[in-house]
């Protein structure tokens, strides 16, 4: 029996290294994508395109991708806030430019300084840029607070569908959607997501769930419910963003991949790999909090999720 592939990807390396205080050397970062992509993980969102003035813990993004691609099996994704941030990703190997349009105008000023119409004109241009270069990219547009923001308050839905669709027409190949500050409950995740691939159809493919209020792993529920089929996560559920107070961590990539397998899904990942790989995680990041879940309790007795991968 074949079982309905699901992508995993894993963006604490980006999303959940940004939130952290300290700077992680390069060498440290990809000892954890080493040992992480040996459990099965394909697709890794490395890094972060911005000046290093803002945000010093990505200084060395260029470097990180460059390493990661050097991993031939892997899928390389960087996020990229501008077209400058997209040259340089693209110059140094990034196989998937991330753009984030926030669907909050407060969230999307702060974060990027831009309204999210002139992200969206940004995101043209990447675009544009593409066509010129002749770049073996994929564009994917990541609509942040989507389901909420922490500096405004509600975010209108017909606003997340506007933007989703002028994405789209400035040329970007997938949009997903992305729950930056933890607000998203599965209801609403089922109902934007209809709402969206209504509108833009199979290339609302993707979506980004932090677990700061619990309900990570029901939003994916949510989401599945709604066609989805990709979703990132963060190792030991790190993660946040700095410009979203009180946004913490992702979901945790372990949990996620136990609960997808354990609904007969296939991520072609290894549970006790992936959570063997967290053993890197506590020697760069001493003292850390990891908040998901399936580290500490461990796989249950007779878990049938990687057998059915044999078969
Ligand atoms: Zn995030």
């Amino acid at each position: 029996m074949t079982r309905e592939k699901v992508q995993v990807v894993e963006v604490g390396l980006r999303d959940g290294l940004q939130m952290l205080p300290m700077t992680i050397p390069t060498v440290e970062k990809l000892e954890w994508l080493s040992a992480e992509a040996k459990s099965g993980v394909k697709r890794f969102e490395v890094a972060s395109f911005v000046p290093a003035k803002n945000l010093p813990q990505m200084a060395d993004a260029a470097e990180v991708v460059r390493a990661a691609r050097d991993m031939q099996y892997l899928t390389v994704a960087a996020l990229a806030p501008n077209l400058r941030g997209a040259v340089n990703a693209v110059e140094a190997g990034a196989q998937v430019v991330v753009m984030p349009v926030s669907a909050s105008a407060a969230h999307s000023m702060s974060n990027v300084r831009k309204t999210p119409d002139e992200m969206v004109e940004e995101l043209g241009r990447v675009s544009q840029m593409r066509r010129e270069q002749n770049w073996n990219i994929h564009l994917e547009a990541g609509i942040a607070t989507a389901f909420g923001c922490t500096l405004q308050g509600n975010v209108s839905e017909d606003e997340v569908v506007r933007l989703a669709v002028a994405a789209v027409e400035a040329g970007a190949d997938e949009v997903g959607l992305a729950d930056t500050v933890g607000y998203a409950t599965p209801a609403q995740v089922k109902r934007i997501f209809s709402k969206v691939r209504a509108a833009v159809g199979e290339k609302c493919k993707s979506a980004h769930f932090h677990d700061t209020r619990g309900t990570g792993l029901a939003n994916v529920v949510a989401a599945l419910d709604a066609g989805i089929r990709s979703f990132d996560a963060s190792l030991g559920g790190l993660g946040g963003c700095p410009f979203a107070p009180g946004a913490s961590g992702n979901i945790a990539t372990e949990d996620l991949v136990y609960m997808l397998e354990s609904m007969g899904l296939d991520t072609e990942i290894d549970l006790d790999a992936l959570i063997a790989s967290q053993s890197v995680l506590r020697r760069i990041l001493p003292g850390q909090t990891l908040f998901g879940k399936l580290a500490q309790a461990g796989v249950p007795l007779g878990f049938a999720g990687e057998d059915m991968a044999a078969e």
